[in-house]
């Protein structure tokens, strides 16, 4: 039968897919529950992949506040999308595009569009099934060449936005054979003032659940601890699963720890069972050991880095964090975040800025914190601490160097001041022609040209790298000559885009206009990071040193 186009059905595939819910609460960790299912399949031999659907009416995470969502992630081909989707690329090893993104915006414009065009020849318009369907072939297409997708719908169980999606899904069940779907439902188990595990709350959440027509094949329990033999049993009796079907998801020191912990309940050897997988999968012995060996691995050193953002939610920057990590994996360091507010310059923060052994000013958009970020380049540059410039952090280096040592007074990018008379950063081209905000930056991979002989080349150990951008705002080629003067050199280039920036008077300055840390990975560090991170090395063993001959 060939496939079907409104739902992208085809039985001849049998692809196996993982819906992941999540009741009671947001939060919970849906995302990384479901990332770690992932990587213990993939663990086994299986190519894996994931949808993530974001049932609110944004097309796509460009135009929201990290403030409220977190960071917005950049995928290759230049989707803004959820952070979710940054752990699943961590996770899982892979490269996502925009259509593992699912949002209701993307699909409603997408159903209103062909209405538009005539396309459903004279019939109503529906949710059921115009919007269902499109949905069901979203998720389709997503899995292609993959064995198995993991789908996880963002939101709680009940929300009114996601009921078009746990219809769709239903519809989705009902259309492929049983051992090709699995509902996994993320639950809470909190503790009483008793000190009891309750599990009223993920019963009633079961309950809403099945009131929909889903029935869960797999719970997942998030509790502070493991949960006890008696309450996997009670939650077994009442939401109508073996009890071999219910999983802890207790708190880790890090999420990285997380497929360890439900590979040591035994989650992946059900999920395979249940969807007849055990018989392709790798035995036991030869499944890959590489994550445990990686996030178990020993830190031998300690650092402190300062992160000068002015987005007070450890989520905002979370690829940072996270190519920090990878690169403290890397060189067997534990690397602590130090957090600087860079619109509040005060005592404290002036302390720990002083006390990291290196700073990294990341990305951001608007004047709010640029004061204070163009202070913390100034104290790296003078100090010869270790510096890491990611976009806007790139942008201030340049304009910390234009007025502080270039000379030219009050230069600025004119992001921030339309006045300056230095306007050392300024609006590409292209986005003098558009007015729309949303998805019209310069996004996702590209590749800039590195000039041999540079620290750039060294990081890269090539003479090109492709990276993920998105800005709006680049170095003004009118003033890269003077720019280039007294100690900086911008030693990559995309045409005549400034991509790098380092200092050849410095021991670590490096500032990219694009984003290394959506390209990291716990097994593939980026590679900026990692110099940036031995660089800090060196410079807190030279203090260590110092103080010691002192
Ligand atoms: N606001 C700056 C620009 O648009 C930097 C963007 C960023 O840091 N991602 O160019």
């Amino acid at each position: 039968m060939p496939t079907d186009p409104d739902t992208g059905y085809d039985p001849s595939l049998g692809r196996k897919f993982i819906f992941v819910t999540g009741g009671v609460m947001s939060g919970l960790g849906k995302g990384i529950t479901a990332a770690s299912t992932g990587r213990l399949l993939s663990n086994a031999g299986f190519d894996v992949t994931a949808v993530k659907i974001d049932p609110y009416l944004n097309v796509d995470a460009g135009t929201m506040n990290p403030y409220e969502h977190g960071e917005v992630y950049v995928l290759k081909d230049g989707g803004e999308v959820d952070l979710d989707l940054g752990n699943y690329e961590r996770f899982l090893g892979t490269d996502m595009t925009s259509d593992h993104n699912v949002t209701t915006g993307k699909t409603y414009q997408h159903v209103i569009q062909k209405e538009r065009a005539g396309d459903y020849l004279g019939k109503t318009v529906q949710i059921i099934p115009h919007i269902t369907d499109d949905i069901k072939r979203r998720i389709r297409e997503a899995a292609e060449g993959s064995d198995v997708c993991l789908v996880e719908v963002g939101g709680t169980v009940g929300d009114i936005e996601g009921m078009p999606y746990l219809e769709a899904l239903r519809q989705f069940a009902h259309e492929e054979e049983d051992e090709d779907i699995l509902f996994t439902h993320v639950t809470l188990v909190p503790y009483a003032q008793s000190g009891e595990q309750k599990t009223k709350p993920t019963q009633h959440s079961v309950k809403e659940l099945r009131s929909i027509g889903l029935q869960p094949d797999v719970l997942v329990g998030r509790c502070e601890d493991e949960l006890d033999p008696e309450v996997k049993e009670k939650i077994a009796l009442f939401c109508d699963v073996p009890t071999e079907a219910v999983f802890s998801n207790p708190d880790v020191e890090d999420v990285y720890h997380v497929p360890l912990v439900v590979e040591d309940e035994g989650l992946d050897e059900y999920v395979m069972d249940r969807l007849e997988l055990s018989d392709e999968a790798l035995p036991k012995a030869e499944r890959s050991t590489r994550w445990r060996e990686l996030v178990t691995r020993e830190r031998e050193k300690e650092l402190d880095i300062a992160l000068v953002g002015k987005y007070g939610l450890e989520d905002a920057y979370m690829s940072i964090h996270e190519s920090l990590k990878h690169a403290g994996i890397d060189t067997r360091t534990e690397v602590n975040a130090l957090w600087v507010d860079a619109d509040e310059m005060n005592a404290e923060h002036e302390e720990r800025l002083e006390q990291a052994d290196g700073i990294v000013v990341p990305g951001g958009f608007g004047s709010r914190g640029t004061e204070g970020k163009i202070e913390a380049v100034r104290y790296a540059r003078e100090h010869d601490v270790p510096f890491l410039g990611l976009c806007l952090g790139f942008q201030m280096a340049v304009v910390e160097h234009a007025r502080n040592v270039v000379g030219l007074t009050d230069a600025h990018s004119t992001e921030i001041d339309e006045e300056t008379p230095h306007p050392v950063i300024d609006l590409l081209p292209e986005q003098y022609e558009t007015e729309e905000m949303g998805g019209t930056m310069r996004l996702g991979a590209h590749t800039t040209s590195i000039d041999s002989g540079t620290l750039a080349n060294e990081v890269y150990g090539a003479e090109s790298c492709t990276e993920r951008h998105r800005h709006r705002y680049e170095v003004n080629p009118e003033y890269i000559d003077q720019l280039e003067s007294d100690g900086l050199v911008f030693s990559g280039r995309a045409d005549n885009r400034m991509e790098i920036l380092e200092r050849d008077d410095h021991p670590f300055f490096f500032g990219t206009q694009y984003h290394p840390e959506f390209r990291s990975r716990p097994d593939r560090a980026s590679p900026p990071f990692v110099a940036f991170v031995e660089a800090a090395l060196e410079e807190r063993e030279a203090e260590q040193t110092d103080e010691v001959t002192a």
